[in-house]
């Protein structure tokens, strides 16, 4: 129903998109994965680099045993070098000579086992040849293994190295073969035999460095110098099935191969051996959980701003909406009448206040109240045109901004008053209100938000005062009307300060014996400017602004210091009646107040009584009567005043706690001429009476309207003809003179 004032909070709140949540959710997963592949590749360089260092490592030591071997090998055959050259002079060389040159070849190489001399390749000395004499006529020609070698020796002109191989003498050895060539006439030179030194292999290698203690395994192929096609020499031949490292070691006449690996074998590539990996695995995992924490803080960050948003456009709506009827408020109001005054003119504002609402609100209570106003608010909004506004200022006030001619404002005024007067059903209580509405147009009443408000403000209440279910349009008399009755009320602030007001009396006589009965207090204001006032001016003021309040405490003080000053000087007229404002009624603490101040006095109940007016009692039934009921249990008398005038029937008031009925001046001023006047005040006399009430006639002018009251039962009288209301000291006065009427026996 409210659509169109809410439409910019009726949108639901921007949602943050699923997919960026989903996203969000993925994330650290995401950097997990691409961490933990960036950690694998990282590991397995950085294993493969360890590899690889090692290899080099390896290798780097591999070719140190390589050059310590043909360091060995060059220095253990370089011996048989001396013997060939000397014997290559003349193609001879002495015993001794061939003795002592092998015998220091053999001191300075500890592992050589024999040097000998085979001229023809067959051999005929040999050193020493304690153990070797097997060897000497050997001859190579007819040894098929040696044969090649010796022939390749021959041919190339260069040394080759034979072996390993078993000995005759026993043992493992290389043989090392120097052909040696003479130099004959003319420069031919012709071959002579050779020279071959024999060493123990197993000692040259170890003296070469190969060891099994060197921390890694070692393995020489390529007997005969023949390479990778050579026989195994030294070590394990499976380490020739996955070589690593490999070098080639330079042997007299052909190479030998040689290959090594870690001891206990090449470590396999383990990810987890790489600290590399596991330090970036751990980065990965702190990352990750880093990740995943932020984009927790983030998503709680999010969850937040979006209670906040929530909260923000929840206070907003306060702000700006009224919380009953969802209207826009004043506030959200007075900003959408200055656009509209800004975007041009012929607007008119209406100011629309509910009749009756507070008696809906103190008979059914609030929740009806506020259920009234909703519904009123539904019919209102199913009245007005797309282009106006409504709000609700407050209590039953609402506002209206309506565009359009004035013909068209004032038949939509009108089908607002009308729409008030169907029945509202409240939770099955039907109750009838109507409205009162003011109207301002602007620019003619006003061209800012405030002075419209302000108008049609004022416009209302002239509505109001003549008779409410009315419109008026505003007129500046209005202004001043409103600035006089401001103008009285600041007065009446004044005067309740500095004490301006005092009481009058005025007698109440029985009707048929005419002796005093009592006497009613009657509020003055002795204004320093104007003289006297009359309640029925500051009265109604007083009600409408609460200050009826003090001053209802102001009259109770007064007529209690009046009483005791008439108890102490036994000058008592009777009970003393004073009147009672409906605020006064509803205020929770109107019997208390009124009980200290009899106390504070030292004052019985009895000489009290409360006069309420019909119209009062028939505004707050329940307040009243509840409050009656009390006034009357304590001892205080209860009259109902200006009876005739509230609509009230005999019958309804027969149930509350009343023991008077006052029957008001218009009912007595055209006694006893008019037919009507006389059928009514006997009624009402002959009903009242029925029904147990005393019956007081107010406004008694005349001896006529005396007479026919006194003939018509009515117990008892007040008016000028009796007496005016008189300030205490004329009461005085006025009861010496009427001496007669105090002495008067009671009845
Ligand atoms: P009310 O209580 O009905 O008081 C009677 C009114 O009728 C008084 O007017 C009184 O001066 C006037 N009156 C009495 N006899 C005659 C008469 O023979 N002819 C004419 N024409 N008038 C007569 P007043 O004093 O101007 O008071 C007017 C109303 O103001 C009172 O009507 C009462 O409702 C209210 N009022 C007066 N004092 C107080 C007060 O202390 N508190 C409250 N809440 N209301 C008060
Ligand atoms: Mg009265
Ligand atoms: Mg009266």
């Amino acid at each position: 129903m409210t659509s169109r004032n809410h439409s910019a909070f009726d949108d639901p709140l921007p949602e943050p998109g699923s997919v960026r949540r989903t996203l969000n959710h993925l994330l650290p997963v995401g950097f997990a994965v691409i961490g933990i592949s960036l950690s694998m590749v990282l590991g397995h360089l950085d294993a493969q680099r360890e590899q690889n260092e090692q290899v080099a490592n390896l290798a780097a030591r591999l070719s140190g045993v390589r050059g310590a071997l043909e360091a060995q090998l060059r220095s253990a055959f370089s011996e048989a070098e001396g013997i060939a050259q000397l014997i290559s002079a003349d193609g001879t060389i002495s015993d001794e000579h061939f003795r002592g040159m092998a015998r220091d070849a053999l001191a300075s190489v500890p592992y050589m086992r024999h040097i000998a001399l085979a001229p023809d390749d067959v051999i005929r000395q040999v050193y020493p040849l304690e153990g070797n004499q097997r060897i000497l006529g050997l001859d190579y020609r007819r040894l098929p293994e040696q044969l090649p070698l010796v022939a390749s020796a021959r041919e190339r002109h260069t040394p080759v190295l034979a072996g390993p191989l078993q000995l005759y003498q026993g043992g493992r050895a290389l043989i090392y073969r120097r052909p040696v060539f003479v130099n004959g006439k003319r420069g031919v030179s012709f071959y002579w035999g050779s020279v071959s030194v024999v060493a123990d292999i197993d000692r040259l290698l170890l003296a070469a460095g190969l060891r099994p203690e060197a921390g890694f395994e070692l393995a020489v192929r390529g007997s005969d110098g023949k390479g990778a096609e050579g026989e195994l020499i030294w070590g394990s031949a499976e380490l020739f099935d996955y070589p690593q490292v490999k070098v080639n070691v330079e042997v007299p006449g052909g190479v030998w191969e040689m290959v090594a690996a870690p001891r206990g074998g090449w470590s396999a590539l383990n990810l987890f051996s790489s600290p590399l990996f596991l330090f970036a695995l751990s980065c990965t995992g702190l990352f990750s959980l880093f990740v995943a924490q932020l984009n927790r803080k983030q998503r709680l960050l999010e969850l937040r701003n979006r209670e906040l948003r929530q909260y923000q456009a929840q206070l907003e709506r306060l702000a700006h909406y009224d919380t009953i009827t969802g209207l826009p408020n004043r506030v959200l109001f007075q900003q959408q009448l200055s656009t509209a005054i800004r975007q041009g003119h012929g607007l008119a504002v209406l100011m629309l206040d509910i009749d009756g609402f507070k008696q809906v609100n103190d008979s059914l209570g609030h929740p009806m109240g506020d259920l009234l106003l909703q519904q009123a608010t539904a019919r209102f909004l199913q009245e007005l045109d797309t282009q106006d506004r409504v709000c609700r200022l407050g209590g039953d006030e609402f506002v209206f901004m309506l565009q359009g001619a004035q013909g068209q404002v004032n038949h939509q005024i009108r089908a607002l008053l009308r729409c008030l007067q169907r029945p509202f059903d409240l939770n099955g209580n039907a109750s009838l209100v109507t409205g009162s509405i003011g109207l301002a147009w602007c620019p003619q009443h006003g061209e800012d938000a405030d002075s419209l408000l302000r108008h049609a403000d004022t416009a209302m209440y002239a509505a109001k005062e003549s008779g409410r279910n009315a419109w008026r349009p505003y007129l500046p008399d209005m202004t001043e009307r409103l600035q006089q009755r401001l103008e009285l009320e600041r007065n009446l602030r004044r005067a309740l300060e500095r004490n301006e007001f005092e009481l009058w009396y005025q007698p109440k006589l029985d009707l048929f014996s005419g002796r005093l009965e009592g006497v009613e207090a009657l509020l003055r204001w002795r204004d320093p400017d104007h003289g006297l006032v009359s309640p029925a001016e500051f009265i109604p003021l007083a009600e409408r602004t609460g200050l009826i309040i003090p001053l209802g405490e102001r009259v109770l003080e007064l007529a209690c210091v009046q009483l005791a000053a008439w108890r102490a000087s036994n000058s008592l007229p009777g009970p003393l009646a004073i009147n009672v404002a409906a605020l006064q009624i509803e205020r929770s603490d109107y019997v208390t107040s009124l009980a200290s101040a009899l106390e504070r006095h030292g004052l019985p109940a009895n000489l009290l009584e409360v006069e309420i007016t019909e119209s009062l009692l028939m505004e707050s039934q329940q307040q009243a009567c509840a409050v009656l009921a009390q006034l009357q249990a304590m001892g205080v008398a209860t009259a109902v005043d200006d009876f005739g005038t509230g609509y009230s029937s005999l019958a309804y008031l027969r149930a509350l706690p009343i023991d008077h009925l006052k029957i008001d001046r218009a009912f007595i001023k055209d006694l006893p001429g008019d037919d009507d006047a006389v059928a009514i005040a006997r009624a009402i006399i002959d009903l009242g009476h029925a029904l147990g009430f005393r019956i007081t006639a107010e406004g008694i002018e005349t001896q006529a309207q005396y007479d026919f009251l006194r003939n018509a039962g009515c117990d008892q009288g007040q008016g000028f003809l009796l007496g005016r209301p008189m300030p205490a000291e004329a009461l005085q006065q006025w009861l010496t003179d009427n001496q007669a009427l105090r002495r008067l026996p009671a009845s």
